[in-house]
């Protein structure tokens, strides 16, 4: 239980990677706000956590609106005592090519990407800072590493999550708060199960692991990010795809 007594925020908790990092950060005791815009499937998701024996709530929130963003910040902070671990996982992707992709394709990745991170990052830090305690875990991906055919916007989103970790990092870094991003490679969830066959099917052979990866093989980094393990590590970018980038 090395998470316990800890209050979590976890975005886009409803499905995919975020249900599964509830679920891991609710195995190691901490106390878990589950934020999305799906109100049904995050329903579920908190009282299957519940279930188990895990404290959850479910907000919905989006995660492109400072306000409800800042109110959700006041109201853990006055219900939990404090934001311990805050980790900005909601995506999306809008795949296309370069020159076919419209302003709205383009406006709504970065917007909910890269726009919703800096917002989740500002309302925790805010709580941290006061705190001069905290983790603050972004989800990247390879693709703002290494980059992706028919992902411009999201490669670019990606990216800056990178740019935005690492500079926040150094911000925050003398008040005890590591920010740090994990970056997946094609993990097995609705996303990616969207692809096309032939985009899957060309995929797997690139991989050295030859799979996809599972949501809970992030999950797991995700914990460990936020864990005493990794009290000393911020700034940094773990890449977590089957050796996709190496
Ligand atoms: P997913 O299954 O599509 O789940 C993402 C969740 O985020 C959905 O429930 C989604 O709701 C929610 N969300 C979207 N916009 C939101 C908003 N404005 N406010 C609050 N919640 C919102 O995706 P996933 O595969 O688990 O991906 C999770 C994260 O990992 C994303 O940041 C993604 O870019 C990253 N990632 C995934 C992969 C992969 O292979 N799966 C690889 C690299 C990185 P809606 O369904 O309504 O949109």
């Amino acid at each position: 239980m090395l998470l316990a007594n800890k209050t979590a925020i976890v975005t886009g908790a409803a499905r995919g990677i975020g249900r599964a990092i509830c679920f891991e950060l609710g195995a190691q005791g901490a106390q878990i706000v589950a934020v999305d815009i799906l109100s049904d499937p995050l329903k579920s998701t908190v009282s299957e956590l519940c279930d188990r024996g895990i404290k959850a709530v479910d907000r919905v929130v989006d995660v492109t609106d400072s306000a409800s963003v800042n109110r959700l910040g006041e109201e853990v902070v006055e219900k939990f005592g404090a934001i311990d671990i805050m980790v900005n996982n909601a995506g999306i992707t809008r795949d296309t090519l370069l020159l076919s992709m419209d302003e709205k394709q383009w406006d709504d990745v970065i917007r909910i990407n890269l726009k919703g991170v800096y917002l989740g990052t500002q309302m925790a830090a805010k709580s941290m800072l006061r705190a001069r305690n905290g983790r603050i875990i972004n989800m990247a991906s390879v693709a703002g590493v290494m980059g992706n055919a028919g992902q411009v916007n999201y490669a670019a989103s990606k990216a800056g999550v990178i740019g935005l970790t690492k500079s926040a990092a150094k911000e925050l870094a003398k008040r005890n708060i590591t920010v740090n991003a994990v970056a997946p490679g094609f993990i097995a969830t609705d996303m990616t199960e969207s692809l096309p066959d032939k985009v899957k099917e060309a995929v797997i052979p690139l991989i050295p692991m030859q799979r996809m990866g599972r949501p809970e093989e992030v999950a797991a980094v995700v914990a460990f990010l936020a864990g005493p393990g990794a009290s000393y590590i911020t700034g940094q970018v773990l890449v977590v795809d089957g050796g996709l980038h190496m």
